[in-house]
């Protein structure tokens, strides 16, 4: 599956996931353009968004810490990528 910012290719998504927080993790929402001070904030920003907009569901999916957890959402997250979702 393919990274939604930049195109690059993993074999699955774990690795897409170390992918995203090592390189697109910062206090810049790259969906809107938001700038906050510190990147938990734009973690913050992702949760409070992620019911009304697909790809702040994805971004958060890929940028939360951890691999394991469940969250409402995760599966949809997962099946956006899969279909090659873009930001
Ligand atoms: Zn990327
Ligand atoms: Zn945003």
């Amino acid at each position: 599956m393919r990274c939604p910012i930049c195109g690059r290719e993993f074999k699955n998504v774990i690795g897409l996931k170390v992918h995203a927080r090592t390189t697109h993790f910062g206090a810049k929402c790259p969906i809107c353009d938001r700038e906050f001070a510190k990147p938990h904030s734009l973690v913050l920003h992702l949760k409070n968004k992620k019911d009304s907009d697909p790809k702040h569901l994805v971004l958060f999916y890929l940028l939360r810490r951890g691999n394991a957890g469940y969250f409402e959402g995760r599966e949809r997250a997962i099946e956006l990528l899969r279909r090659g979702l873009r930001i």
